[in-house]
C-alpha cells in the first residue's frame, strides 16, 4: 500500500499541522540550512514521517521534492484545484537546492550524512545577511539553479491566493518584492572593490582597531550575560522539579524561553569570537588584495561584518555594460 504523502489526508485534504511544518522545512532549506540539520531539527521538533519514522535526508527531499507538494503531476502539469503545500515556483527553488550532484546521486534509500553538500556559505547572505533588496530592505538569499550561476537575489513573494490559514512557523510576516536579482560574483566583486577601497583610506587601521574593540567589549558582555543565564535556567529546572502543577506550565515556558535565549547567546559569542580573529594587511593595496585574495570566506565575511552594515542592491539597468557598482549602495559601520 502506498503510503501517505505527508501534508495530505488519506483523502487528499491537506493536513494543517504537518503542512506547517513542511513550510517550516522549505523556509529552512532555502535560508541554505543542509538536509542534515533540518533532519536534526526535525528530530527534536518530534516530528516523524507518515509511517511513524524519523525523518532522513534521503525521506525528506523525496517528499519535498515530491510534484504533488505542489500541486502538480507526475509529468509537472498543475492538477486542477488540487490543495498545494509549497508552490510550483518554491518547488524549483528546492529542485535547485536539493538536486543531486553527480557524487552523491542515490536514486533510493537513505542518504548518509556524509554525502550532504557543504554548509555554502556566501560573502552577504546567510548567518548574518547584510545583503538587502533596495526597493523592499527583505534580506537577499541565494538562489542556484543548477549549472547556472548563483544569484543574490530578493525571495518571491507568495502568489496571490497562496495565503495560508496557517503561516508557518518562523516566516517572516512581512513580504519580500522579488524584484532585486544580481549575480552573485558580480555583486561580491563589486562589494569586495569598495570593501578594499575603504581599507585603504588613511584612518581605516583606526577605525577597524575601534571595531574591533567593539566587538571585544561584545563579547565580554555576552559572556557575562551567559554566566548569569545559565544560572537563571538551572533555578528554573531545579524549581520545576519540586513545582506544584498549577504553576508547572509557567516554568516550563520560562525553561524554554531560558533555553533559547543560551542558544542564541552561544551563536552570537560564536559567531563574534570568529570575527575578532581578522587582520588584513593595511595600508599597502598590493598586500590587502593579495590578502583578499587568498583569505578564507570566513575571514572576508569577519571583515564585511565588522566593516558593513548593510549592502542595498538596487535595480538593473539595461545597456551595454551597466556598472554593477551603480546598484550597490553600502552602509558602512
Ligand atoms: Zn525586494
Amino acid at each position: 500500500m502506498a503510503r501517505r504523502l505527508a501534508g495530505f489526508s488519506e483523502d487528499g485534504d491537506l493536513v494543517p499541522e504537518e503542512v506547517a511544518y513542511l513550510r517550516e522545512v522549505y523556509s529552512r532549506l532555502r535560508a541554505l540550512q543542509t538536509r542534515a540539520a533540518v533532519v536534526r531539527w526535525m528530530a527534536g521538533e518530534g516530528f516523524v514521517t507518515t509511517a511513524g519514522n524519523p525523518w532522513t535526508t534521503g525521506v525528506l527531499t523525496r517528499t519535498m521534492l515530491n510534484p504533488r507538494l505542489a500541486g502538480l503531476d507526475s509529468e509537472g502539469n498543475p492538477i486542477e484545484g488540487a490543495p498545494v503545500v509549497i508552490t510550483p515556483e518554491e518547488r524549483q527553488e528546492l529542485l535547485a537546492l536539493l538536486a543531486p550532484s553527480d557524487e552523491s546521486a542515490s536514486t533510493d534509500g537513505e542518504q548518509d550524512e556524509r554525502s550532504e553538500p557543504e554548509e555554502r556559505e556566501w560573502l552577504l547572505a546567510g548567518p548574518a545577511t547584510v545583503g538587502s533588496c533596495g526597493l523592499c530592505a527583505s534580506p537577499l538569499t541565494v538562489f542556484w539553479a543548477a549549472a547556472e550561476k548563483p544569484i543574490y537575489r530578493c525571495p518571491p513573494p507568495p502568489p496571490k491566493g497562496a495565503e495560508r490559514e496557517n503561516p508557518a512557523v518562523g516566516e517572516a510576516p512581512e513580504q519580500s518584492c522579488g524584484r532585486i536579482s544580481m549575480s552573485a560574483p558580480l555583486l561580491e566583486r563589486g562589494v569586495a572593490e569598495q570593501l578594499l577601497a575603504e581599507l585603504l583610506r588613511p584612518e581605516a587601521a583606526e577605525h577597524l582597531e575601534a571595531l574591533l574593540a567593539d566587538v571585544i567589549a561584545e563579547i565580554a558582555r555576552l559572556r557575562e550575560h551567559r554566566k548569569k543565564a545559565e544560572r537563571h535556567l538551572q533555578r528554573v529546572t531545579t524549581t520545576l522539579r519540586t513545582a506544584p502543577d498549577s504553576m508547572r506550565a509557567g516554568l516550563l515556558e520560562a525553561q524554554k524561553a531560558a533555553q533559547k535565549e543560551g542558544r542564541d547567546t552561544r551563536t552570537r559569542l560564536r559567531y563574534l569570537e570568529k570575527i575578532v580573529d581578522v587582520s588584513p594587511p593595511l595600508g599597502d593595496a598590493e598586500a590587502l588584495v593579495a590578502w583578499w585574495e587568498k583569505a578564507p570566506l570566513a575571514s572576508k565575511r569577519a571583515l564585511v561584518a565588522l566593516e558593513i552594515i548593510k549592502v542595498s542592491v538596487g535595480p538593473g539597468r539595461r545597456g551595454p555594460n551597466p556598472n554593477p557598482h551603480d546598484r550597490i549602495d553600502i552602509a558602512w559601520s
